[in-house]
């Protein structure tokens, strides 16, 4: 698609089948997220209606905002456009004008009159606009697979002129589904599960466990990168990093090597689950697939979640292969940082052998040997908090 010349951007809704308020939850919500992620671009101006949202690029680069729109949860499609007036032959006369600067050898012109006062169907502006572009181009038209797709709204007292539609993100627009804690490691898996419930309109705060000195700075880093790049989908972005070490120390000296995974995955849910409830959230979420790895067995989910009385656990990618997984994390962007090679916690302190099916009476046995509540209000409070927004470049560190 050309850039020259396009005055607006149309939106399409995407998944919209509510109606009444919580139509203008959706709207509202899409509109606040729209002007996080292109804040960038300071002239825009907004404007919705019943059933679009239109961006005034007042000069911005067209191309370079719609290649931020498309990571925007919450729009089916949207088209660069320029505006016009009611008139059938400036209207056939502007599309001529953007075709021109279009490649393809076919084209097909979609007419829709929105308002019925307009004294021409929609199949006349078709064949009106469709004889001006034959007669003055060498282009040829396809009905079913054009090149070009030439589409015309006729609103109100106004008319837009679009080359083709471009694909949005879908979804739902992030904040509308409340908020949940998703725990972020440095693998590949839960970027991913992140993007997926974004995708449902979920806002995300995430909790890492760190191990220092066993986890390297480089591998912490390596998280915040991955966050920082989730940040393309909801803009601004926290991140809880939980001090882990004294607990995998103490479970190391105490615990079986074998039951070492599950007791961790114990404790990290556990924390998980208080701080998902400090922070106002619905639910936990992680990146757990079934039978990826020994801790990720039926079995072991059920003697792991065991201890949790509290909120739901969300698992986006429970029945997906590996090699789903991965594709999408290329799709999204996280897999390059994802592979870097440096440690996890999980990584460093993984017995040869874990249990894949680990018997309650001995986690029991095990667990007596901690002071659970202590080992977790102390993790929680030298929590370190890490905010990002996108776009700015510095990241802001507090201490909570
Ligand atoms: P991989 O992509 O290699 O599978 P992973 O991060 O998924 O990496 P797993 O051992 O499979 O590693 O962990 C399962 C899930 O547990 C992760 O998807 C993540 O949600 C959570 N998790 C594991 N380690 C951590 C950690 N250090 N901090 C926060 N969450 C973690
Ligand atoms: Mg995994």
């Amino acid at each position: 698609m050309s850039n020259t010349n396009y005055e607006y951007i149309m939106c399409r809704y995407g998944e919209l089948s509510t109606k009444g308020k919580n139509r203008r939850n959706f709207t509202n919500q899409l509109l606040r997220n729209i002007k996080g992620q292109l804040k960038q671009f300071e002239a825009l101006t907004y404007k919705t209606t019943y059933d679009r949202l239109y961006i005034n690029l007042n000069g911005e680069d067209g191309l370079a905002v719609s290649e931020e729109l498309r990571h925007v949860f919450g729009l089916s499609s949207f088209s660069l456009a320029i505006k016009t007036e009611r008139d059938l032959d400036i209207i056939a006369e502007k599309a001529l004008d953007l075709i021109r600067m279009e490649e393809g050898a076919t084209f097909k012109v979609f007419a829709r009159r929105h308002d019925k006062t307009f004294e021409h169907n929609s199949d006349t502006i078709n064949r009106h606009v469709a004889s001006k572009i034959l007669q003055n181009t060498n282009l040829k038209v396809d009905v079913h697979n054009p090149d070009i797709s030439v589409i015309v709204e006729i609103r109100g007292d106004t008319s837009y002129i679009m080359m083709g539609k471009i694909l949005g993100a879908q979804g739902y627009p992030v904040g509308i589904q409340g908020k949940v804690m998703l725990m972020l490691s440095g693998g590949i898996d839960s970027p991913v599960a992140a993007h997926l419930m974004m995708k449902r309109g979920v806002r995300l705060e995430f909790v890492h466990f760190a191990s220092p000195p066993y986890t390297s700075a480089q591998a912490q880093k390596k998280v915040l990168d991955l966050a920082k790049e989730l940040g393309k989908y909801q803009n601004d972005i926290r991140v809880h990093i939980i001090p882990f070490t004294d607990i995998q120390l103490e479970i190391n000296e105490k615990v079986p090597e074998s039951y070492s995974i599950t007791m961790m995955r114990r404790f990290m849910l556990r924390i998980a689950n208080q701080l998902a409830e400090k922070k106002n959230c619905l639910a936990i979420a992680n990146g757990e697939s079934l039978g990826q790895v020994a801790s990720q067995t039926l079995e072991s989910m059920n003697s792991i979640t065991a201890i949790n009385d509290g909120l739901p656990i969300l698992r986006p990618l429970i029945t997906y292969d590996k090699i789903e997984i991965i594709n999408l994390a290329k799709k999204i962007g996280t897999y390059e940082t994802s592979i870097l090679p440096f440690e996890d916690c999980c990584t460093i302190f993984t017995p040869k052998n874990p249990v894949t099916k680990p018997k309650r009476d001995k986690i029991d046995r095990f667990e007596s040997y901690f002071d659970v509540d202590t080992l977790i209000s102390e993790a929680i409070d030298n929590v370190e908090v890490v905010d990002f927004r996108y776009h700015e470049e510095e990241e802001e560190e507090s201490f909570l």
